[in-house]
């Protein structure tokens, strides 16, 4: 993974409890990025909407997030740790929830993207000219399943930038000593396979796949954050949390 930088994301300012990538905050103003966080104890920033969190304290904090973030039109999915990409054009304002989707892309600024998390990878990928977009949700499923591949085949597809003019972040998850899984798991994954469970550093895998993909090491970075040990202010699965963060990603409307 040479020259894959960790970039720590910084709290942007504001009311609600979100992270962004500072360098990519410089370098892209037209762009809104980042991931939300559990916020201050007590009136954790849950953004789960298929769990046992009440329906509309959740629909609130969407409504917030995206007020806060001034794109009025927000997108997500039901997750299934597939690799099915949804497309989005313009369309109303509101939260469009759709079904069976671990990833979205847009042409059109004005549109967040959005993808749950609490250990898995949120996959930010931007081709600047034109402007696309792409968001994915990266568990060892579907990166076993290629959704990388497939959502830099899709950002191809639509802007027709070649690799080597992409830029790629690796968000907030779980981190290389957090995450023992089992032999299976590097098996699917094409690394090479244990004995017995060992941690996995499926951040480190997915940089190794954007390298062989054709995207510059200078264009990858990885965040600093695993969302289960440290100082994290992420929520992590598997320590327990049930509430989830989103990962977003959105061109600003009239950039
Ligand atoms: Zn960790």
């Amino acid at each position: 993974m040479g020259g894959v930088a960790s970039v720590r994301e910084e709290r942007r300012p504001g009311v609600l409890p979100v992270y962004v990538h500072p360098g990519w905050a410089a370098h892209f103003p037209w762009l809104v990025q980042g991931t939300t966080a559990r916020g201050e104890a007590g009136t954790a920033f849950d953004l789960r909407l298929f769990g046992d969190t009440p329906s509309g304290e959740v629909i609130d904090r969407w409504l917030r997030l995206r007020h806060e973030l001034g794109v009025p039109r927000a997108v997500h999915a039901r997750q299934v740790h597939g690799t099915d990409i949804l497309v989005h054009g313009a369309g109303p304002t509101g939260l469009l929830v759709s079904e069976r989707f671990d990833g979205h892309a847009t042409t059109s600024p004005g549109v967040l993207l959005s993808v749950s998390v609490a250990d898995c990878v949120p996959i930010f990928l931007v081709a600047p000219d034109p402007r696309v977009i792409v968001l994915l949700h990266g568990g060892w499923r579907g990166v076993a399943a290629s959704i990388l591949e497939r959502g830099v085949a899709l950002l191809h597809h639509l802007s027709g930038a070649p690799a080597g003019a992409l830029w790629l972040h690796l968000g907030p998850a779980i981190c290389g000593q957090c995450y023992e899984v089992g032999p299976e798991v590097f098996d699917a994954l094409r690394l090479p396979v244990p004995s017995a469970p060992k941690p996995l550093d499926l951040r480190a895998a997915l940089a190794d796949r954007a390298l062989g993909l054709g995207i510059p090491p200078d264009r990858i970075s990885i965040s600093g954050f695993c969302t289960r040990c440290g100082d994290s202010p992420f929520f992590s699965h598997r320590a327990g949390c049930r509430e989830r963060q989103v990962g977003f990603l959105a061109v600003l409307p009239g950039a």
